[in-house]
């Protein structure tokens, strides 16, 4: 009988669930649900319970290994919480796993979406070929995912990997996490959204109206993609001196920008690891796109399967 793992992505506008079996195909074309996030909490744990009996239902040939959900925000992994989370307030310190666990009468793994997506690029990605690497998600912050030896590095209580935090100027603008300087304040889609309007390249621009602006040869523009692959080439020196991985990858919303932040970041990486000049490391963008996290989640109660 075909195994097969759900894997659940709650994203900041959507949720998406997914049942992938566990030679990694996709078995359909991935559920995408509005996320009615004023609803509070009964209307998200509603929408993915509904989504996940969807799916169970409709693959009930198959032997269902478990649900994965990838959630953004700082997960507490023992007890099945999540402690801190922009998009979805009401779901912070309330036993998430265990009710939806109730619920649905399967096994439930809830893991942070950057983990989840970095796992992804590891079983079926960028990473197919290597069984360690880092990556960092670039859209309106940034998230970051350690996989070592195939599995998630979780630390402590499940809050390792949380790269968008690194300090890379200490003396940066303030993050709502109590640093300053942190690389989502120089490197993500809303800093690059803060440059352009203190550099009075015009009011209201979208980062991807900075691109195009960039992408037309406009030289400030350019010059905060050179920023921000300063910040991220700093960001990457750190990682490869710390951890010696083969592989680091980027995702997220703007990647679009590649060329234009690449250069710096490389240069930058190169200056700062000794070990990156000096071995084949690779900094690449990575493959799945947004389903890198469906992907992930889905293996998640696939793994553990003997
Ligand atoms: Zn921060």
């Amino acid at each position: 009988m075909t195994e097969f793992g759900i894997g659940v992505d709650l994203g900041g506008t959507n949720l998406r669930a997914a049942a992938i079996d566990r030679a990694g195909n996709l078995l359909d074309k991935p559920i995408s649900v509005d996320t009615n996030y004023q609803g509070g909490r009964e209307a998200v744990i509603g929408d993915i319970v509904n989504a996940v009996s969807s799916l169970k239902h409709q693959f009930s040939g198959a032997r269902l290994a478990g649900v994965g959900i990838g959630v953004p925000g700082f997960i507490r992994l023992r007890e099945g919480f999540i402690t801190n989370s922009n998009n979805l307030p009401y779901l912070e310190n309330f036993p998430v796993r265990d009710e939806i666990e109730k619920r649905l009468g399967t096994p439930i793994i809830l893991e942070n979406d950057a983990n989840a997506a970095a796992l992804g690029e590891t079983w079926q990605g960028a990473g197919q070929d290597v069984d360690s690497l880092v990556l960092l998600t670039l859209g309106t912050g940034i998230g970051g995912g350690i996989i070592l030896d195939n599995k998630v590095l979780h630390g402590a209580v499940g809050m390792a990997g949380e790269l968008g935090h690194l300090t890379i100027d200490p003396n940066g603008p303030p993050c709502g996490c109590g640093n300053n300087g942190c690389l989502e304040k120089i490197a993500s889609a809303t800093a690059v959204e803060s440059m352009a309007y203190l550099m009075s390249l015009g009011d209201n621009l979208t980062s991807r109206d900075v691109y195009n602006l960039a992408a037309a040869g406009n030289v400030k523009a350019q010059r905060i993609f050179e920023q921000m692959g300063r910040a991220l080439g700093i960001a990457l020196g750190n990682l490869v001196n710390t951890f010696n991985f083969p592989l680091y990858l980027l995702s997220g919303g703007m990647l679009p920008a590649w060329d234009y932040f690449a250069p710096t970041m490389m240069e930058e990486a190169s200056r700062r690891s000794f070990s990156f000049r000096n071995s084949d490391t690779r900094i690449a963008q990575a493959k799945l796109g947004n389903l890198a996290g469906l992907y992930g989640a889905a293996y998640l109660p696939l793994q553990n399967l003997p």
